[in-house]
């Protein structure tokens, strides 16, 4: 089993990325070799502020450790220090058809109603489908958004296979029962997202005690007062049960229980304390890893690590589709 996934620096890192992917990133190291890349590439293709990127570059290296990758286990990387993603990822979008890459809710959504929008937003998935194949991942642990590009990226490893013969992989998607659509606090409707440009909707890794507090006081629920699941009548509470339930130890029933008759504001106010425990330790590794040597170390020998598993599948990709290996 070899396991290869990914995050955008585009923002900090929510609870939402947590639940639906982070967390599955640690725990799936005890069964599986893996391979986990900060992918700045895919960052830029909206505008980011030099001096954001490279902080949230360093966050979210610092925020995989702090959650739990474990670097001698596991290979950490960023995207732009193996340009083997790059090389790959163009002819993925040699192999990609317009249509396809049409077809894309991400596209359509974060596309909509803005100017100037990059072509590397809409070729972004055959640069995902590179990441991932550049590695022949078995699995790639992801949150529910991200289904629609691993189809894909099954479609052209197909395609390519079909094409030139036997070369990739067919990857499979990890996608978490629980918590792998964590929804906006602001708009039930929406995902949670880091890059949003309103940080009520999101609850990030790094966010104070008091901010998290302030933020779930602040989330919306519905016109009732009781906390009962139910995702097409309560999308919000039962979104904020699903954070509830995945921050602690309880079911969802447990809590729909404890809660019953209780109201809003005793249920938030102890929601907040669940989510400020489960991000306090991390929050403290993070502190300790984000300025230190040892993270560029690690990142240096998560490079090293990549590369020597991704030269040698893209050298077979060229020598497959008949371009001249240089000598
Ligand atoms: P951006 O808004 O820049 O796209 P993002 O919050 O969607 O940021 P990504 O870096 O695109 O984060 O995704 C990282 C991982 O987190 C992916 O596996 C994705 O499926 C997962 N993920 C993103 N948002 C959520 C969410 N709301 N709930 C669960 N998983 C999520
Ligand atoms: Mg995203």
């Amino acid at each position: 089993m070899r396991v290869f996934s990914g995050m955008q620096p585009s923002g900090t890192p929510t609870l939402g990325n947590y639940l639906g992917a982070l967390r599955h990133f640690v725990e799936i190291q005890d069964e599986a070799e893996c391979f986990y890349c900060v992918v700045d590439l895919h960052a830029v293709t909206v505008p980011q502020e030099p001096a954001a990127l490279h902080r949230q570059t360093r966050q979210l290296s610092a925020l995989y450790l702090a959650a739990g990758i474990d670097p001698r286990r596991s290979v950490l990387f960023l995207q732009s220090h193996v340009p083997a993603h790059s090389q790959l990822g163009w002819l993925m979008e040699c192999l990609v058809h317009y249509g396809e890459l049409g077809r894309m809710t991400q596209f359509k959504e974060k596309s909509e109603g803005k100017e100037g929008v990059s072509a590397g937003l809409f070729t972004y998935p055959a640069l995902m489908a590179a990441d991932i194949l550049l590695y022949q991942a078995t699995h790639v642990p992801v949150g529910e958004d991200q289904k629609q590009h691993l189809e894909l990226t099954r479609d052209l490893a197909e395609r390519f296979n079909k094409r030139y013969g036997d070369t990739f992989v067919i990857p499979e998607p990890l996608i978490p029962k629980v918590g792998s659509r964590i929804m906006s606090l602001d708009d039930p409707t929406k995902k949670m997202s880091k890059s949003s440009a309103n940080p009520g909707s999101y609850i990030s890794l790094l966010d104070s005690p008091d901010e998290i507090r302030k933020k779930i006081r602040r989330a919306v629920t519905d016109s009732e007062a009781e906390v009962r699941f139910d995702p097409q009548r309560k999308p919000a509470v039962s979104n904020l049960l699903t954070i509830y339930s995945s921050c602690t130890d309880k079911t969802i029933p447990e809590l729909e229980k404890q809660y019953s008759g209780v109201g809003y504001g005793p249920f938030k106010q102890d929601l907040a304390e669940a989510v400020v425990a489960r991000l306090e330790p991390l929050q403290e590794r993070y502190r300790e890893l984000v300025d230190s040597e040892e993270l560029d170390r690690i990142l240096a020998e998560g490079a090293t690590k990549a590369k020597a598993v991704a030269e040698p599948n893209l050298h077979l990709v060229f020598e497959r589709m008949g371009f001249l290996l240089p000598r």
